[in-house]
């Protein structure tokens, strides 16, 4: 594993009891960040925080719905207690339903765009005036190579992530003055819980064979990117969109 210099300095990391998120605290913590777990499940967050304090870091779980602007804002304290807040990865999202925009449910989209959208803003709202008042920082948005290109079946999905992208370029304009980077980022697709709660094996294979590489990426290849963009290696990067996708839009 790289290491990026990210010492004394708090991050917030949403979803992060699961996949692409939990790799990222890990990795994060591992290069000297004290990390919010916050996940919707207490029990998935608690675990990962096991597993930094297991490794000699500093971790506390924040359990919380992320499209809820109370949760929002409430992880921002808990991160300032661990050390000043630097660094947020909006990463909580979920798949939602499978179905043509003619039989999508209105519940179901308006739930996608809650989580994969709308709760990223309230993280922002929050987290971009904090990281300001700290000296700055830098933020990263879990897009995903559905945030560039369409897949049949998920118009509230791909929606949402296109919509990260547009929000992340506006973050950045509105606060590089103020010294807080923040960029997107793409991956193709990743060995997750997602991706078994919602893909079976035949559509997992066929995907694969997708990317120029030949296979789906691990949470692993994709926090090695997070690390570096929240990380002081990348000061010049800010309001772009990194791909993480084996080659997927290459075609
Ligand atoms: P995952 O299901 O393994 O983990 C997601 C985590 O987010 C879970 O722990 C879940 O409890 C949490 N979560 C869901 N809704 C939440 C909410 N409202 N509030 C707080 N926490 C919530 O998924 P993953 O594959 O690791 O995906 C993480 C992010 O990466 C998502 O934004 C996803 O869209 C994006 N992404 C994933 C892939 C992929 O192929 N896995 C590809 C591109 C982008």
């Amino acid at each position: 594993m790289a290491t990026y210099d990210v010492d004394n300095r708090s991050a917030i990391i949403t979803g992060a009891g699961s996949g692409i998120g939990r790799a990222v605290a890990l990795e994060l913590a591992a290069n000297g960040a004290s990390v919010v777990v916050a996940d919707l499940h207490a029990d998935t967050a608690d675990a990962v925080v096991a597993e930094i304090i297991a490794a000699g870091g500093i971790a506390v779980a924040f359990a919380g719905d992320s499209s809820d602007p109370a949760i929002a804002e409430g992880a921002i304290a808990v991160a300032n207690a661990l050390a000043p807040l630097k660094i947020a990865v909006n990463n909580a999202g979920i798949g939602g339903p499978a179905a043509s925009i003619g039989d999508y449910s209105l519940e179901g989209w308006r739930h996608v765009i809650e989580v994969n959208l709308n709760a990223v803003f309230y993280g922002l709202k929050f987290q971009l005036p904090a990281i300001a008042a700290n000296g700055g920082g830098a933020v990263v948005n879990m897009a995903s190579i559905l945030g560039s290109v369409g897949f049949p079946m998920s118009s509230a999905y791909v929606t949402a992530k296109h919509g990260l992208l547009g929000l992340t370029q506006n973050a950045a304009l509105e606060y590089g003055a103020q010294n807080v980077r923040i960029n997107a980022v793409g991956p193709g697709f990743i060995h997750t819980p997602l991706v078994d709660a919602n893909l079976d094996a035949a559509t997992q294979d066929f995907l694969a064979t997708k990317h120029a590489l030949g296979r789906m990426g691990t949470p692993q290849e994709v926090s090695a990117l997070v690390a570096f963009l929240v990380s002081d290696a990348a000061s010049f990067i800010s309001g772009s969109y990194h791909l993480v996708d084996g080659g997927y839009t290459a075609q």
